[in-house]
């Protein structure tokens, strides 16, 4: 077993900044024979990719794993400066390097875990003179505080009142818990029968203590007085509770979402819209893998070991959500996660799951008992607000589990029955593989209306709603809801006049599909003889036959990015033409634009393996990424230029936001496309950065169109995060700021005799069609669903009045009220 010596521990040394505390640990570690010097750039490395700090004053930088081969042998230095050092926000004063070949110093670790549940101990090795104080403890010879809730405690008493009015839920639970483990004394709550461990939220949460009810604390140890006193005033407090003015505001209103009267019986979640429509199903929750395990293990050594390096391991990765979210979120949002790691951090539990290891079990196995027990207890509750948590103790538990696990299948479970899908969020190729016939709505925690969730959800013609906050994953799976896309809500155990009224709302909705359905080959001409082109959105060559069956005139993007998800290396030249191919046939002699690569943002391509992004948004994204990996945007190229030989096919580059982009970007084109000997293609670009649009004149000289993507568009003019789980609904592509760039985007263009189209969002969006096209846009591109409602939309405005109206929404305040002025106008408008 790893120990270290007297020589691995340094005291009292200072440094200005963590730069400088990593490279003196990485000395250290040096000096100690652990690594070769290069290591240390990698421990700086991985710091700036994510924060190495614990809590509790203890940060442990350690190498990536491509360094691996710079590590002589296992081992761990400890740096302490007692000043602290600035980790990111957090003082750290022991600072603990990590060369690790194998795991042995896991071990170490576990007990810095225990260190990091006792602030007291914590602060102690933070500025203790005595080398011994710390190896004692890292070594493992300093004794714990032994934990034995059940024994009964003789000691001081006092009695309190559960907090009103929601009793010893989560929030309070955990600020009980914080409190109790502050102090060395062992800590008993009674209530009715029962008695818990207030260390241990699991423990607690059985309870099932309701608002106003009596609860007896009683502590034993040499600090119980002071225990007591504490919890006394946490009680008096509200354990946390939020007071009315901290209670988090609603959320705002849903961004699509007409003026309705969400007068539901049932449990309302609101979030945003995403895409229309009206269902009804039973929940089902989406999970990313199946986890299996063995149910025995021959050597209960190695499976303590996992086991607790399995429990540090997901509270390391908790910490990192928190802080992640507190960040992006607040610390609302983030609470979440801190819940998450006090359930994690359960005394209880994890002596629970040792004992069974013991008996013979496997830590999987073993741990997967422990949790699911407790889930399954807390699941009986008689109150609801505790039943819920169940939910997060079987997130946490599969945490863990993951790291445990046997086997992992990596393809997601897929609903074998129609369901309502629930999800925490989804990737872009979680959402491709949806089968509509199985998933009759969709709900999300996460994401906003631009995510590409979204964007999925509208082209299956599924209704969605997205961003409707956690307690979503809270629903227990095969429960009834109704998801009604158009308002952005979920509602949970309908009455039946919830179920009458989405009944009403799904047969009304049809009846227009319908009657759009069967126009859907008109063009859509104004009352006033003016023209715009509906075409589609794709992300799979095999749609564009629907798309030519809805009715569209063409094919105004095609996210070429798709195919190069959901497999293992990237589509070659050959099967790139096929794919175009199949597309131009299937348009038969219809325009198709092809989009060169958008990879980066949200669209993540695992093998690429391209480096993490401080903020993928601003990062190496779209035309960008296709500068850095020259060979894949030639190889697309290449395809593109000869499925261009068989049909209309045109290029546009994303993500332009500069004219010496677009020149590099045609170049590479242009040589290309000499090599192969084929006929120049149409070139146009997306503008979607606010500086094309500044450029917008310039670069129009250089392009034969323009596609106004109205999703990043709208993220990057507000500065706000098209996935924001607080942001995102207020990222309303109709806000006026968004009107004008395309306003001056339409001027740049007309003085060049170029034409501009729209393939965000809000072309499909009732009112952003009317805008855009008063805007001067003459062709929309949008999810094929959309397209015989958008022509029948446009097909039924006067463009005299959509360009009166749009010139005012240039004037208004914000979007909320360019939306009531085109309801004004335009009374009656659904798409
Ligand atoms: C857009 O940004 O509006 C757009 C159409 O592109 P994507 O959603 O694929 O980024
Ligand atoms: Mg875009």
């Amino acid at each position: 077993m790893l120990q270290i010596t007297e020589s691995q521990v340094r005291l009292g040394l200072s440094a200005t900044d963590k730069a400088e505390a990593i490279r003196t640990a990485g000395r250290a570690m040096v000096d100690a024979g652990l690594i070769e010097p290069g290591y240390i750039d990698s421990m700086l490395g991985r710091e700036a990719i994510t924060s190495t700090y614990l809590g509790n004053g203890i940060a442990i930088p350690h190498g990536l794993p491509q360094a691996r081969d710079l590590v002589r042998r296992t081992g761990v230095v400890v740096v302490q400066f007692p000043g602290g050092v600035d980790w990111g926000g957090e003082p750290a004063r022991l600072v603990v390097g990590i060369a690790a070949k194998s795991d042995e110093h896991i071990a170490v670790l576990q007990r810095l875990t225990g260190v990091l549940g006792n602030p007291a101990e914590a602060a102690r090795l933070g500025t203790t003179t005595d080398p011994r104080a710390v190896m004692a403890v890292l070594n493992g010879d300093a004794t714990a505080p032994a934990v034995d809730a059940a024994a009964p405690l003789a000691g001081p008493s006092i009695a309190v009142t559960a907090p009103s009015p929601h009793g010893l839920h989560a929030r309070p639970a955990t600020a009980l818990v914080e409190v109790a483990k502050r102090f060395r004394s062992q800590i008993a709550v009674r209530h009715g029968g029962g008695t818990s461990n207030a260390k241990s939220l699991v423990s607690l949460l059985r309870l099932g203590v309701s608002g106003g009810q009596p609860l007896t604390i009683t502590a034993a140890g040499d600090d119980a007085e002071a225990a007591l006193a504490a919890i006394r005033a946490a009680f008096e407090a509200g354990l946390d509770e939020p007071t009315v003015s901290e209670t988090p505001p609603p959320p705002p209103p849903a961004r699509a979402a007409p003026p309705t009267d969400l007068d539901y019986d049932g449990r309302v979640i609101a979030g945003i819209s995403a895409s229309p429509g009206v269902a009804t199903g039973t929940a089902w929750k989406f999970q990313r893998e199946e986890l299996t395990v063995d149910e025995t293990a021959p050597d209960p050594a190695v499976q303590h070991r996992r086991l607790d390096q399995a429990l540090a391991g997901a509270a390391a990765d908790l910490r990192n959500l928190h802080e992640e979210f507190w960040k992006k979120a607040g610390a609302a949002k983030a609470a979440i996660f801190k819940a998450h790691l006090e359930l994690l951090d359960d005394p209880e539990m994890a002596a629970d799951a040792h004992a069974r290891i013991d008996d013979g079990k496997s830590a999987g196995w073993a741990w997967r008992a422990v949790y699911e027990e407790r889930a399954n207890t807390l699941a009986q509750l008689t109150d609801a607000l505790l039943a819920g948590r169940a939910a997060d103790l079987r997130d946490v538990g599969r945490r863990v589990l993951r790291l445990l696990a046997d086997a992992t299948e990596s393809v997601a479970a897929l609903p074998d029955h129609p369901v309502i899908l629930l999800a925490e969020d989804l990737e872009p190729s979680d959402t491709a593989k949806l089968d509509p016939a199985m998933v009759l709505g969709l709900c999300t925690a996460g994401g906003g209306a631009t995510s590409h969730t979204a964007i999925i959800a509208r082209s299956l013609d599924i209704p969605a709603v997205v961003a409707a906050g956690p307690s979503l994953l809270d629903l227990e799976n095969g429960r009834e809801v109704i998801i009604n896309g158009d308002d952005g809500v979920l509602v949970a155990g309908p009455s039946q006049r919830d179920r009458t009224r989405a009944a009403t709302a799904r047969v009304a909705v049809a009846r227009r599909r319908e009657a759009e359905h069967l126009e859907r080959y008109k063009p859509a001409i104004t009352t006033d003889g003016r023209r715009v082109e509906v075409a589609a959105n794709l992300s799979d060559p095999e749609a564009a036959v629907k798309a030519v069956e809805a009715g569209a005139e063409g094919v105004g993007l095609m996210r070429t990015e798709f195919l190069f998800l959901q497999r293992d290396f990237p589509p070659g030249e050959e099967e790139q033409l096929e794919a175009y191919r199949i597309m131009v046939r299937a348009m038969n002699g219809l325009p198709i634009i092809l989009r060169t690569l958008d990879i980066g943002g949200d669209k993540n391509v695992p093998y690429l393996r391209l480096p993490a992004e401080e903020n993928p948004f601003l990062g190496v994204r779209g035309i960008r990424l296709c500068f850095e990996r020259e060979d894949l945007f030639r190889t697309q190229l290449r395809a593109m230029l000869r499925a261009s030989a068989e049909g209309p096919v045109r290029i546009m580059y994303p993500m332009i936001a500069t004219p010496a982009e677009l020149a590099k970007a045609k170049a590479i084109t242009e040589e290309e496309r000499r090599a192969l000997g084929v006929a120049p293609v149409e070139i146009g670009i997306m503008v979607e950065v606010p500086s094309a649009v500044m450029m917008a004149d310039r670069l129009a000289q250089e392009v034969s169109f323009f596609s106004i993507g109205t999703n990043d568009l709208t993220q990057y003019v507000l500065a706000m995060d098209r996935l924001h789980p607080v942001l995102a609904p207020q990222a309303d592509g109709l806000h006026p700021a968004v009107l004008r760039m395309i306003e001056r985007t339409v001027a740049g263009a007309k003085a060049a005799g170029v034409w501009v189209g729209a393939c965000g969002g809000i072309a499909g969006d009732p009112a952003g069609a009317v805008l855009l096209a008063g805007l001067g846009l003459t062709e929309l591109s949008v999810a094929i669903p959309s397209v015989p409602s958008v022509k029948a939309r446009l097909r039924g405005i006067s463009m005299a009045e959509a360009e009166r109206t749009a010139r005012d929404a240039l004037t208004c305040a914000d979007a909320a009220e360019v939306r009531a002025l085109v309801r004004d106008r335009f009374p009656g408008g659904a798409a």
